[in-house]
């Protein structure tokens, strides 16, 4: 039982049957997936919402698949964190994180791959692939072994090493490819045509492009059926960050939030951003990027959904920002030492983007922020390896340990006075 209707094309409004397809036939327009509203709005309450799974399949009746084929990894339902340390240190009144870190394969990914794999098992596809640049791969793998499907994972070659074993441990076919990710994304798209596997962001990417509205009605409802002041959100092909917005229109749509009037804004990596550049423009028309950032995970050169999160910026009154490597690990040890939270380099991209808007006054003071941390630190340890604070090394006696802990706090006093 869903909801889902149609697929229904972004450009020209023409509408198709619900299957493994992702481009109109008449305009080459991406697809996206339409609903019964006025049936969801009969069909879900606050209420049978509260009573419902610890898990994104709380939100089943806005989802495009039937649950009965969902491979539950306990993915969504994550803490939204109230930061007051990091609001405080970056010039906040209230700043919440949206911790996505703690998903099954820790990044906001298994969303996607949630909404995709049951999508895919509906349509009967037998083996499940996708074009990744670390995260989409780690999950894809996980969900396709706890489903006992084959898997077929493509790569950049260059990877962290907590992202190729991320994936290696569930056994897929894992294909490292000698390029980068738009390279990936080139192969596999051709592979789609011919191979029978359900490529989750590229023949079945409209369903799993739906997965990440769950992160807006999770803030919504936690923060007690409301939409913030202004969210900042990373953005790769920048699906993600318009998805979260389409979720907050839903459920004022559905019923149970008032009007959102969240300003949306999006954080890249200077070394890989092709929106930011064309926001910072004043045009809708990104130019592709070759990458070379620390932020792998959001290394896509060309954004699939670049131009549509450039026009949702300017109708939300959002913004864009980008960060440099230096300020990326900044990023991530902020948030690490003000709220105990270690995220991936993406992470770093968006409180790094996060304290730029709000030192350029961009993002007031007053209003209030949700920003989205969308993987765990964990799986790109090499980023900040060399940048944390050695350790103390003492043979097992009391007064050892004294003494090194007395000539660390001397070396500190000294490099304060
Ligand atoms: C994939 C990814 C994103 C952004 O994805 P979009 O392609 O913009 O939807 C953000 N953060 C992490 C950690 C990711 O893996
Ligand atoms: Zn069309």
């Amino acid at each position: 039982m869903t909801f889902a209707q149609a697929l229904k094309c972004r450009e020209c409004g023409r509408e198709y049957e619900l299957k493994p397809i992702f481009s109109c036939e008449f305009c080459f327009g991406p697809l996206e997936v339409a609903y019964d509203y006025d049936g969801i709005r009969g069909a879900m309450t606050r209420d049978s919402i509260e009573r419902g799974p610890t898990s994104l399949w709380r939100y089943a009746e806005l989802l495009p698949c039937d649950p009965q084929y969902k491979v539950d990894l306990g993915t969504g339902y994550t803490p939204l964190i109230k930061a007051d340390r990091l609001a405080k240190a970056i010039g906040l009144d209230t700043l919440w994180i949206k911790n996505d870190t703690v998903n099954p394969t820790w990044s906001f990914k298994d969303r996607v791959v949630s909404v995709a794999i049951a999508k895919a098992r509906e349509f009967g596809f037998q083996a499940m692939a996708c074009a990744s640049t670390g995260n989409l791969a780690n999950s894809v793998a996980a969900h396709a072994a706890g489903a006992g499907m084959d898997c077929y994972v493509f790569i950049p070659d260059d990877l962290e090493q907590g992202k190729v074993v991320g994936s290696a441990i569930y056994d897929p076919t894992l294909v490292m490819v000698r390029g980068s990710y738009d390279d990936v994304n080139r192969l596999c798209t051709e592979l789609s045509m011919s191979r029978p596997w359900a490529f989750v962001n590229i023949n079945v990417r409209p369903y799993y492009a739906e997965g990440s509205r769950t992160l807006g009605y999770e803030i919504a409802e936690q923060l007690g059926w409301r939409a913030p002041d202004h969210i900042v959100a990373p953005m790769a092909s920048g699906s993600m960050y318009t998805k979260i917005w389409k979720g907050l229109q839903e459920f004022h749509k559905v019923g149970l939030i008032d009007a959102p009037k969240t300003r949306m804004s999006g954080a890249q990596a200077e070394g890989c951003s092709p929106i930011t550049t064309a926001y910072e423009k004043h045009t809708l028309n990104f130019v592709p990027q070759k990458p070379n950032t620390i932020a792998r995970s959001l290394a896509i050169g060309n954004p699939a959904d670049g131009y549509y999160a450039l026009k949702q910026m300017e109708e939300t009154n959002g913004g864009a920002e980008m960060v440099n490597d230096d300020e990326i690990v900044q990023g991530i040890k902020l948030l690490a030492e003000t709220e105990g939270i270690f995220a991936e380099t993406a992470g770093g991209v968006t409180i790094g983007c996060l304290k730029k808007l709000v030192a350029s006054g961009f993002i007031r003071r007053d209003e209030e922020t949700v920003a989205i941390i969308s993987g765990g630190g964990l799986k790109t340890v090499e980023a900040v390896a060399d940048k944390v604070t050695e350790p103390l090394r003492v043979p097992a006696n009391a007064s050892a340990f004294d003494e090194a802990l007395s000539q660390r706090q001397g070396v500190l006093a000294g490099a304060r006075a």
